[in-house]
């Protein structure tokens, strides 16, 4: 009898407790049908735990995620707590889990899925088949390095500046995240930076490339130009699998390649930290790309199906049980070729339910 999977639930703010209730009933499903059996806990986050505890995360929370196995995210924040200062807002909530438990590489998927795609759109041919993961690293680069400020010279006018800074561990470790999933898709890893005009572009390219060479020859590597890959994103994206970019460029190109799926509601994320080499344990926070949504929470017609598939990732991911995931998006993809729609894709001529009823449906197709 294999170990129960730890799996902490925080559902946070907004829509995230409406649309974690879905999951739930798809995780009582797996346990009942699959045998699966999950050991979970649920915890405080964002304006959740400010209200309850008065912090965004408080301690506790930081303690049941690094014992679980992974962490199954809501979403957080809201205008309750708009007007906090900045250091005591909900959105640190996730910032200090990603922090704590080192996750470094963020997985953003961006898969069309043929019943989506309006056949009348100019774009439908070219977004017909995109199955692209963008890997952005998630923890270094420009929006960390130092030194990094506004100063006021002499003459008084202000400079900005904000450094670039990659050590080559960093890049070899998400690198290999790339690889490795690669390897579980088409084997192609497209390498973005401006090795052109940037040192740590450079340095970036040098790396990615040495580990392919030693690690990954089975994989096909390609090296591009973020300012070309975003063009091509745009007119040719069905040429992608797997996109390998610093945490700037895969920030940008992430969001790119969502707009080209059409629907926030529809999008998971997931994001890993290194494996501890002596438990062979590595630290996984899923979440929908969508944040908590106050205009419509409470109303029940929020899409539960980026929270359901973010799920359908951390079973991949952290439990490895792939056939259970690809199970999951097959459901869910069954329910929206049925004519099931949420408000947030909804087309002419199909079914509009809300958050419940999606759920539902997906479990029925399960
Ligand atoms: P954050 O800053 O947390 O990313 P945000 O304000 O940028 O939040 P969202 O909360 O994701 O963005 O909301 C953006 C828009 O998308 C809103 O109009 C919201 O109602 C809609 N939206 C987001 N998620 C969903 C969902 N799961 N189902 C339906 N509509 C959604
Ligand atoms: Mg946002």
């Amino acid at each position: 009898m294999p170990a129960n999977k730890k799996l902490l639930i925080l559902p946070g703010d907004g829509i995230g407790p409406e649309v974690m209730r879905e999951v739930r009933r798809v995780i009582d499903w797996m346990s009942r049908r699959r045998a699966i059996s999950f050991d979970m806990e649920e915890g405080l986050v964002g304006g959740a735990a400010i209200e309850a505890e008065g912090s965004p995360c408080p301690d506790a929370t930081v303690e049941k995620a690094m014992a679980a196995d992974a962490v199954l995210f809501g979403s957080v924040g809201g205008p309750r707590w708009d007007s906090l200062p900045f250091d005591k807002r909900p959105e640190l909530g996730i910032l200090r889990l990603r922090k704590d438990l080192g996750l470094f590489a963020n997985l953003r998927p961006a898969l069309v899925l043929d019943a989506l795609v309006d056949a009348s759109s100019l774009k439908a041919d070219i977004v017909r088949g995109v199955d692209i993961m963008v890997v952005r690293e998630s923890t270094g680069g420009v929006y960390f390095g130092e030194p990094r400020g506004v100063e006021i010279l002499p003459d008084g006018k202000r400079r900005g500046f904000d450094t670039d800074v990659y050590h080559e561990d960093e890049i070899a470790r998400v690198a290999r995240v790339a690889f490795d999933l690669a390897r579980k898709r088409r084997r192609k890893v497209t390498s973005v930076e401006k090795a052109n005009v940037m040192q740590s572009g450079r340095l970036w390219r040098a790396v990615v490339g040495e580990i392919h060479k030693a690690e990954y020859a089975d994989v096909e590597l390609e090296n591009m130009y973020a300012d070309n890959c975003a063009m091509q994103l745009c007119s040719r994206p069905k040429q992608f699998d797997v996109i390998l970019g610093n945490n700037l460029f895969g920030d940008v190109l992430s969001d790119l390649a969502a707009a080209l799926t059409g629907s926030l509601g529809m999008l998971p994320s997931a994001t890993l930290g290194a494996v501890d080499p002596v438990t062979g344990k590595r630290h996984a926070l899923y979440e929908p790309i969508h944040g908590s949504a106050p205009d419509i929470a409470g109303k029940g017609i929020a899409n539960p199906l980026a929270q359901i598939l973010s799920f359908a990732m951390l079973l991949r991911w952290s439990f490895a049980l792939d056939e259970d995931a690809t199970l999951l998006e097959t459901a869910v993809a069954k329910v929206l070729a049925g004519g099931l729609r949420t408000a947030d894709i909804m087309q002419q001529g199909m079914a509009r339910v809300g958050t419940s009823v999606m759920g539902e449906a997906v479990v029925r197709e399960l």
